[in-house]
């Protein structure tokens, strides 16, 4: 017995010897691409039949994460529940005519999944609009900080508006337009319809464009096929359009060219500042019928509690849910998610055993987040951010991850979202370390810091940072990595064969949890508050907060 309070004794000493770099190079060391294999396996399997949101694979999947988080040695985030439960609503729309459009001229029909595509939040059976004026309003942007308003001039209460996708700074070779090339939360089409409401209009169409959008017409027709799951508000969503929808170019082109305009050169006319949209003298039809039930969700969330900033929160974020069963391919139906969002769940544990194997407790609170029904439309976190368990000024960052590709160790670490907030900076500091180089999202125009969970905490003002490995292989070069992603994307990418393979290396999920648990400790040991960049969009709701 004395022997074993010796040696816990002289281990405590050396412990507290330790160099910080010591601690922190022995903490890291704690973090097991073995073990991250085993948490892929278990998340992976056919047994949680591809972790749908409401399915039984809900039920394995929290509880297995809740498990883990106990073993670790997590304290429970909620209270004293690891569970924040995630009142949704499941919506199911059947649009049952075609699109009418009558302009002077002629009347337009379009066909549904073909031509366009509509759906609606409004639980109500039966949406329809009937002789709705349209009216074209540019980019459907209203953004003071850009000095624009494409609805000014324009009055499109209980009217369809028609919308382009994007934002004007596409395409405009000026970085200080909007924000160049990449995408401005602006340009999504989430924005585009809550924008549309907020002006009172009963419709709202995007026209479709491969490279505005960031993704091809048959992701918006499938998407738009399956039923849609959104958080519940006590509106029943009442407030929104009647109908939302999306118009393929070809059809929004033969549209204008039916009042003798052309929509290129509206397109090249729009991008200006003193663009005024216009009412286009045109009737649209079409209805569609909804059924929805709700339902109860599960954010799953363990902790380490701080010391002397116990009451200010870093959130590491990975979401825990995927598809479910869908459509067969190959004879498999089971959307297994073992690299969305198994790695990222997987990285986001290890960092939480590498907290734990540090010899001091950090000194602001550090949250571990699975949010649900990320797929759907970040709706846990959505709800988690508009139901904080924690006060949001006092959460000083978000570190979130998604599909996180286990092709092995990257030079790059790939910043989605580069140049909005410090927290790039406190990166590129710890990336140096490793003996890495920071590269902006090649493909920022897609929008992608819109897509996944860090969003959520972003648009509520929290500095939210997601960066990973992705593009060039330290041995095999950019070739390689260009070569597996886009075999990954073509067979794996939300479809059934995303599934643990024995080939795959995790080394480079390892290294990107080691140098993600490094830029969270120094967050989490410091008394600086993180902060957005000028010309961040998100940087206005947080200084209001700090008011
Ligand atoms: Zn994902």
């Amino acid at each position: 017995m004395r022997n074993k309070i010796q040696i816990a004794f002289a281990l405590l000493l050396l412990m507290a010897c330790q160099t910080p770099e010591q601690a922190l190079k022995n903490a890291e060391s704690s973090i097991s691409g073995e073990r991250m294999k085993e948490y892929i396996l278990e998340l992976g399997s056919d047994a949680y039949q591809g972790r749908k949101p409401f399915s039984q694979g809900e039920k394995l999947s929290i509880d297995y994460l809740k498990k883990c988080f106990q073993e670790i040695g997590l304290e429970p985030a909620n209270g004293n529940s690891y569970f924040q439960k995630v009142p949704l609503v499941m919506v199911n729309g059947k649009v049952g005519t075609p699109l009418n459009i009558t302009t002077p001229n002629t009347t337009l029909s379009f066909e549904y999944g073909h031509d366009f595509v509509a759906f609606s939040r409004q639980m109500t059976p039966e949406l329809q609009v009937q002789d709705s004026e349209l009216v074209f309003a540019g980019y459907g942007i209203v953004a003071p900080e850009y000095n624009w308003n494409d609805y000014a001039e324009l009055d499109v209460a209980g009217k369809t508006v028609v919308v382009l996708v994007n934002d004007p700074g596409l395409d405009s070779g000026r970085q200080d337009f909007f924000t160049g090339d990449a995408m401005t939360y602006y340009g999504r089409w989430s924005y585009k319809y809550e924008e549309a409401a907020r002006q009172g209009a009963e419709a709202v169409f995007i026209i479709h464009d491969d490279k505005g959008a960031g993704y091809p017409w048959s992701v918006v027709v499938n998407s738009a096929a399956v039923a849609k799951v959104y958080p519940e508000t006590d509106d029943n969503y009442m407030n929104r359009c009647k109908i939302e929808g999306w118009i393929h170019q070809s059809q929004a082109k033969e549209l204008f060219a039916a009042m003798d305009l052309n929509l290129d050169q509206i397109i090249e006319e729009a991008k200006k500042n003193t663009y005024q949209g216009f009412e286009m003298k045109a009737k649209a039809k079409l209805k569609l019928n909804n059924s929805w039930h709700k339902d109860v969700s599960h954010n799953v969330m363990g902790m380490i509690r701080g010391t002397d900033l116990a009451d200010e929160y870093l959130f590491y974020s990975a979401h825990w849910d995927h598809l479910g069963i869908g459509k067969t391919i190959d004879g498999d139906s089971i959307y297994n998610g073992a690299v969305d969002n198994g790695t990222s769940l997987a990285w986001m544990m290890e960092i939480a055993h590498a907290f734990k194997a540090m010899p001091q407790t950090p000194r602001r609170s550090v949250v571990f987040f699975a949010p649900t029904a990320e797929e759907s439309g970040l709706n846990g976190s959505g709800y988690y951010a508009d139901h904080p368990i924690f006060p949001i000024r006092k959460t000083v960052a978000n570190i979130n991850n998604d599909l996180m590709l286990p092709f092995g160790r990257c030079k790059d670490v790939m910043v989605t979202g580069y140049g909005k907030s410090s927290l790039d900076d406190i990166l590129l500091q710890e990336a140096q370390k490793q003996d890495r180089y920071i590269l902006p999202d090649p493909n920022a125009h897609t929008g992608m810091y819109y897509r996944s969970d860090h969003f959520s905490f972003a648009r509520v003002g929290v500095p939210a940072l997601f960066a990973r490995g992705n593009n060039h292989h330290r041995e095999k070069g950019k070739e390689y990595m260009a070569e597996r992603e886009q075999y990954w994307i073509n067979n794996c990418y939300h479809k059934p064969d995303d599934e643990y393979q024995d080939w795959w290396d995790l080394s480079g999920v390892e290294e990107d949890a080691k140098l993600l648990f490094r830029v969270g400790w120094h967050i989490a040991n410091s008394d600086e508050y993180p902060q957005w960049k000028e010309g961040s969009e998100f940087k206005a709701i947080r200084d209001r907060q700090f008011d």
